[in-house]
């Protein structure tokens, strides 16, 4: 850090004050998480510097002796955390991985059945905005209204009627498990390749708590910064038949070099992962996301679909007479770092919504338990009934923002020094 504070004050200010802000508050956006610093150490070598388009033993480069012995690290170990007969080490981002999928198994106008948007899928599911809804024929399916799951039968009904040549299963706010059987029997109907989007999820497949959609899918894509807790990036695991597809989708269809720097670093993130201190820490990411459910609930908010069995839960913040975006910028107001969110079937627009959505990934990597669940949820249900401007409400939110530094303080993200 010397050398860059020397060389460059200004962008070391940013870095300084970006800790300073991880330290000062409480970081509940449910896709976020606090890598080791050994993934840090990985991330900032260098690797960085190093050209290696193609893969290992295969490359278009000289000098690829070491990063080759990094990513062969990787493969075998993602291979192996997650009982995949391929692994590709390689894509940028979830939104990468997620495009090579498509490539390796769709051309242009092919029909992909995918999550709606509004109800919890993500933007490569078929959003017009994105290339997967301008290069592929988006059908969407979502929750049922009664239960806030996901609607099987109208995944079937929408199948058997459109005959996609691909299915997506994964979402971006879904705090339930997902059925993965269901969906592969289904995409079997339909003769149907099956994509799990698991960006949300994997880490806690590979601390053991949730089921797989491994043996089940034909490809599984996520990314390996969220509750993973690796670096910024994509991943892809699927069946050997798949390999050879899935490795030219991403180098040379939809990528150049790799980021070999990622690469190294999402190795070691993979070999954090397979501990047991890992499978500890995922556990707790479940309890603490249920407790932190539970907390926002006795605040009078209502709990989508009635609980959480994973790291995220979606809230309701209408009872409390706020929409989420009100409620996100209350909660920013007193250092508490969460996103508004859609619920379903939402009347509200996407920039305003009626609920938020929480995360327990950092705060348990900061190794705060339920009891600091409990907490929080009563910062947050101060900081969303306090309104902003008024005397009292100003004098709420400096309250809570004192009390968040006193628990984040207890439960340091990173070292300041
Ligand atoms: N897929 C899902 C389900 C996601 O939630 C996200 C990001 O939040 C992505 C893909 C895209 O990942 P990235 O932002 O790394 O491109």
């Amino acid at each position: 850090f010397d050398s860059l504070a020397a060389t460059d004050p200004e962008i070391a200010d940013v870095v300084l004050g970006e800790l300073d802000r991880l330290r000062g508050g409480l970081q509940l956006i449910a896709s976020e998480n606090f890598t080791s610093p050994a993934v840090l150490a990985a991330l900032g070598s260098t690797l960085s510097n190093k050209y290696a388009e193609g893969y290992p033993g295969r490359r278009y480069y000289g000098g690829c002796a070491q990063v080759d012995v990094a990513e062969e690290i990787g493969i075998a170990r993602a291979k192996e955390l997650f009982g995949a007969e391929h692994a590709n080490l390689q894509p940028h981002s979830g939104a990468s991985a997620n495009l090579a999928a498509y490539a390796a198994f769709c051309q242009p106008g092919d029909v992909v059945l995918a999550m709606d948007l509004k109800q919890g899928g993500h933007l490569t599911h078929g959003s017009k905005v994105n290339f997967s809804g301008r290069w592929f024929e988006p059908v969407s399916y979502g929750v049922r209204q009664d239960t806030e799951l996901i609607d099987y039968d109208q995944v079937r009904d929408l199948a058997l009627a459109h005959r996609p040549r691909m299915i997506v299963a994964g979402a971006t706010a879904y705090p339930r498990l997902i059925d993965f059987s269901a969906f592969r029997a289904i995409a079997d109907e339909v003769d149907a390749i099956l994509m799990v989007d698991a960006a949300h999820f994997i880490g806690l497949v590979a601390g053991k708590v949730i089921p797989s959609p491994v043996p089940f899918a034909d490809v599984v894509t996520f990314t390996t910064h969220k509750v993973l807790r690796g670096p910024r990036g994509g991943m892809i695991v699927s069946r050997a038949e798949h390999a050879k597809a899935i490795d030219k989708a991403v180098f040379p269809f939809s990528q150049g070099g790799p980021l070999m720097h990622a690469v190294a670093a999402k190795a070691v993130a993979l070999k954090e992962a397979a501990s047991s201190e890992y499978q500890g820490y995922a556990t707790q990411v479940v309890a603490n996301a249920a407790a932190l459910a539970k907390g926002l609930e006795v605040e009078g908010m209502r709990v989508v679909s009635g609980g959480t069995d994973t790291h995220l839960a979606l809230l309701d913040v209408r009872p409390l007479d706020v929409t989420g975006a009100e409620a996100e910028r209350r909660c920013g107001a007193a250092d508490i770092t969460l996103n508004k969110n859609a619920i379903p079937f939402d009347p509200a627009p996407p920039a305003t919504a009626s609920g938020i959505r929480i995360g327990s990934p950092s705060v348990t990597t900061q190794g705060m338990t339920e009891p600091e669940m409990a907490e929080i949820a009563r910062l947050i249900g101060r900081a969303v009934r306090a309104e902003p401007g008024t005397g009292s409400g100003d004098a709420d939110h400096a309250a809570v923002a004192e009390a968040v530094r006193t628990i984040a303080a207890a439960h340091p993200a990173y070292p300041r020094d």
